[in-house]
C-alpha cells in the first residue's frame, strides 16, 4: 500500500514521546521531503518504533534523539541519531541476533528481551531494504534505515 512516511514518523513520535519526556530525552523528527512510499505499514511502523523506542532507552539524562527522513529518487533514509551510552565495537556484529543483548549492568536493568532489532532488520530486509549502524561508546548511536519507494512483494 502507499503510505505517507512523513505521517508514518510523525505517529511514532507522538506515541513514544510521553517515554522520551519520562527520562529528560529530547526527541526531534525532521523531515528534508515529502515522501510517500510502497511499504507494510505495520512492520514498517513496528521496525522504526523499535530503534527509537531503543535511542531513548539507551540514552542520558538530558540526552537527545534525532530522526530525520530524506529521499532521493529512489530510495527513502531514516536516520535515528542518538546521544546515549553507545555500542561496544565487539558487540556491533550481535546486534540484530535475536535476544542478543549488551552485557553492560547497565543494559540489565533497562528492560527489554532481545528481539527488537532482529525483528527490525526483518521487516527492513522484507522491504529490498538495508540497515547500517556507527556507534561509538559513551557518546552515541546512529542508525541508517534504506528503503526503496517502490518495493513490491
Ligand atoms: P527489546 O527491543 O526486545 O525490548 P532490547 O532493546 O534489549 O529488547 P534490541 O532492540 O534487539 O533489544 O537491542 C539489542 C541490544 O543492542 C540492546 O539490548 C542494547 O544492548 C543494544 N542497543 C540497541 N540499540 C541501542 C542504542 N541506540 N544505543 C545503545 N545500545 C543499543
Ligand atoms: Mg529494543
Amino acid at each position: 500500500e502507499l503510505v505517507n512516511i512523513n505521517e508514518l514518523l510523525e505517529l511514532i513520535m507522538k506515541r513514544l514521546r510521553p517515554i522520551a519526556e519520562k527520562q529528560n530525552v529530547e526527541l526531534v523528527l525532521e523531515s528534508f521531503r515529502p515522501v510517500s512510499a510502497q511499504v507494510d505499514e505495520v512492520k514498517l511502523t513496528l521496525a522504526l518504533s523499535n530503534l527509537a523506542e531503543n535511542a531513548i532507552k539507551y540514552n542520558n539524562p538530558e540526552g537527545f534523539v534525532h530522526v530525520s527522513l530524506n529521499a532521493d529518487h529512489q530510495y527513502f533514509y531514516v536516520k535515528v541519531e542518538d546521544s546515549g551510552i553507545g555500542i561496544p565495537q565487539d558487540s556491533i556484529d550481535h546486534i540484530f541476533e535475536r535476544f542478543y543483548r549488551v552485557d553492560k549492568s547497565h543494559s540489565k536493568e533497562i528492560g527489554g528481551t532481545g528481539l527488537g532489532l532482529a525483528i527490525t532488520k526483518n521487516a527492513i530486509l522484507m522491504h529490498n531494504g538495508a540497515i547500517r549502524v556507527h556507534s561509538e561508546e559513551g557518546k552515541g548511536t546512529t542508525f541508517i534505515v534504506r528503503i526503496p519507494l517502490n518495493y513490491v512483494s
